[in-house]
């Protein structure tokens, strides 16, 4: 995580709170744990060489991230055996001896890289887009080559979304506080952290985005994208009111600033009707996403991501209500089934909004059977019952 914490005692001091190592930069809370650090936690030693990287943010960063590509090249061993990185077309890393990753949508040969040769690829677009100053659009659109394959054009996901968040952040914690590729490099960070579950660190880094955003006078579109995702880990932390309310907050102001056809919007609506599914008040869920479901098909598409997602969650609003009805439940299993369709043919069967469709059809499938009243299916809804999420 970034350092926002003393070294010593791990007091937390939010952005600008404690005191710093004239050196290195290494955050204390206070002289006392400056002076322990230096006697008993080797800091006489680790000064130098952390001072040498950059000061102890880079150092930090430069460390998780080495530690994040092992375990993304881990996780990926068994997908990638016998490939070679699209980008410099060998099996091992020339210099890192890194192995390769995949997490995007990219299926049979394709798509297969070392993360170093990823975050390469990106840092050079970004790098052209600033030197030769094509403005912001260009520099957004390059700037999504950390989060989203130039191949498939679909985001990555788990540990290989993590190994390109460190990569990205290391590659800009080093600018000023408020250069827009350091702010956006922490939403980067925190998105890759919490897609591969370390949802405690992805917290402190998303909250800490968040001030940062508020102190320098972000947008207030940047401003609600960074409380969408700190909602997000709320929601994966179980902190369901927390959730509920910041989402509301992040749909109806991503309404009023951009009105209902923009993809914010939509994203923030769709989030906001699972909270609600989430706190059981399915009512209020289903007629969201009736509005919502048609306006994401018509702006983005029936094969968009967000689209099938809306459709996941408007079924499980419909089959998981205790009042639901017959038809309901019949509503819910066809919707699915196009659905999961869409997802296979899009995604492919091993990406998480595929696993989604998959996981609520068969859930979607027991509940209807036991309202028929089919002993099997009784059995099989007992087996279903750990609850489909996305
Ligand atoms: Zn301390
Ligand atoms: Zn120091
Ligand atoms: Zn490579
Ligand atoms: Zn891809």
């Amino acid at each position: 995580m970034i350092l926002t914490r003393c070294a010593v005692c791990t007091t937390d001091l939010g952005l600008s709170l404690g005191k710093k190592c004239g050196r290195c930069s290494t955050r204390y809370c206070g002289a006392e744990c400056q002076v322990q650090h230096w006697k008993e936690g080797s800091h006489d030693q680790l000064c130098k060489p952390i001072k040498k990287a950059g000061g102890a943010e880079q150092y930090n960063a430069n460390k998780k991230y080495a530690a994040a590509v092992t375990v993304a090249a881990e996780a990926c061993a068994e997908d990638t055996k016998g490939q070679t990185c699209y980008i410099c077309t060998q099996a091992l890393h020339w210099k890192t001896k890194e192995g390769l990753v995949r997490g995007c949508a990219c299926r049979g040969t394709a798509g297969f890289a070392h993360v170093s040769c990823l975050a390469e690829q990106a840092k050079i677009l970004v790098a052209e887009a600033e030197e030769n100053n094509l403005g912001d659009k260009a520099w957004n659109e390059r700037f999504r080559r950390w989060d989203t394959c130039g191949l498939c054009e679909q985001r990555y996901h788990g540990v290989a979304y993590c190994a390109l968040g460190w990569a990205c952040w290391k590659t800009y914690v080093g600018r000023p506080e408020a250069d827009w590729a350091r702010v956006s490099a922490l939403t980067e960070l925190g998105n890759g952290l919490s897609n591969a579950n370390y949802d405690e660190d992805a917290l402190s880094v998303q909250e800490a985005e968040l001030s940062l955003k508020r102190r320098i006078g972000a947008s207030r579109a940047s401003v609600l994208g960074a409380q969408g995702n700190l909602a997000n880990t709320y929601k994966r932390l179980g902190r369901d009111d927390q959730t509920l309310d910041l989402r509301r907050d992040v749909y109806s102001g991503f309404l009023k600033l951009n009105g209902e056809a923009h993809e914010t919007t939509i994203h923030a609506a769709s989030d906001y009707a699972n909270s609600l599914s989430k706190l059981k008040r399915h009512k209020e869920a289903k007629s969201l996403l009736r509005k919502m479901m048609p306006v994401a098909r018509r702006g983005l598409g029936e094969g968009h991501g967000l689209t099938l997602k809306m459709r996941g969650f408007y079924a499980q609003a419909l089959y998981t209500d205790p009042a639901t009805t017959l038809d309901a439940l019949r509503e819910a299993v066809m919707t699915l089934e196009d659905a999961e369709r869409i997802a296979l043919r899009v995604f492919g069967g091993g990406h998480p909004t595929a696993v989604m469709m998959v996981q609520s059809l068969r859930q979607a499938r027991a509940a209807l059977g036991v309202r028929e009243g089919d002993v099997e299916s009784l059995r099989a809804a007992v087996e279903a019952m750990t609850p489909g999420d996305a």
